[in-house]
């Protein structure tokens, strides 16, 4: 055990210094999102309030086991049934930047998807800055692989020194095609190489969501559309693996969920919110295949191993 005063200010648990306000549209609704980050408790994660529902009602926990749909997007309820959705790329740039404990303040049942992809929110962190909570931050050491399948997908959790995420997928359109990024991520590399990648979709699949009266919000300013084999945004992609890149962003925020550090390797093969989300709670379930430790003392025993490596 270490004592406090070996502990740097990185090991600890942050929040937000100061609230910040952003408004833009809900994916869904297409209606005027008013979305406030707030600064909160220690260990106390991330939890949505929901302004335009009784107080009673109206706090939804963001956690693994509070998601109760992943078609589209990642959404969470409370008890009541009190919804929020579309909380990945929010929670994606969060987690990332080291921002682990918020209020989400909201008058809508989403999350405003702004551009489509996690920028906005990054800017808007490092805006107000992160101030340090006196609670270390915890990890999940992965011990024992684990897997989840789909129909042609998979996703895994397998044992590694640090944390990294393997994705590809795999399209017909000759735009998209095959892709696949083995990146380690942290918060510099986060903001540089996948923060900015939109979400992406196919203007025929827009066209009947349209029609079911869904992603009425969705539209050439917060998604790369795709149709005949081109994107149809005049500006083009941001990356030329830009899909890819949403992907591993996307699972980022669906991986945030489990309230820790994850110190493993995320493998995920065409792997999007439902496996993702089946794939953590099979961790949270199968508790012989991980445990939990301060960050700081995963990264004491890393160094020190490192040392015995080097003096072999
Ligand atoms: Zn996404």
């Amino acid at each position: 055990m270490l004592s406090n005063s070996q502990y740097s200010a990185s090991d600890y648990q942050h929040t937000l210094k100061d609230s910040v306000t952003i408004i833009g549209r809900g994916l869904h609704s297409g209606l005027r999102v008013i979305m406030t980050l707030m600064p909160a408790e220690a260990n106390s994660g991330y939890v949505f309030m929901r302004r335009d529902v009784t107080p009673l009602r109206a706090e939804v926990p963001a956690r693994w086991n509070t998601v109760v749909d992943t078609r589209l997007s990642t959404t969470v309820a409370n008890a009541f049934g009190t919804r929020v959705s579309t909380i990945e790329h929010l929670l994606a740039a969060l987690s990332t930047c080291g921002v682990h404990n918020a209020r989400i303040v909201l008058d809508a049942p989403e999350v405003p998807i702004m551009d489509g992809s996690a920028a906005p929110f990054v800017g808007l962190i490092d805006m107000v800055g992160r101030e340090s909570q006196a609670a270390l931050i915890q990890a999940i050491i992965i011990d024992k692989p684990l897997i989840v399948v789909g129909q042609g997908k998979h996703a895994s959790l397998l044992p590694a020194a640090e944390f990294s995420v393997d994705m590809s997928i795999d399209f017909d359109d000759s735009v998209i095609g095959q892709q696949t990024m083995d990146i380690k991520v942290d918060e510099a590399i986060f903001s540089e190489q996948l923060a900015a990648a939109r979400t992406f979709g196919f203007q025929e699949q827009l066209d009947t969501l349209h029609k079911l009266d869904l992603a009425k919000g969705g539209g050439l300013n917060n998604a790369v559309l795709i149709k005949d084999n081109k994107v149809l945004n005049e500006e083009g992609l941001r990356f030329k693996d830009e899909f890819v890149r949403h992907k591993i962003l996307d699972a980022l925020g669906d991986i945030s969920l489990v309230g820790a550090s994850i110190i493993g390797k995320f493998i995920g093969r065409r792997s999007g919110h439902q496996l993702n989300n089946q794939l953590i709670r099979t961790l949270m379930n199968n508790e012989e295949c991980w445990h939990c430790v301060p960050l700081v003392e995963h990264r004491r025993q890393n160094q020190q191993m490192q040392w015995f490596a080097s003096d072999s």
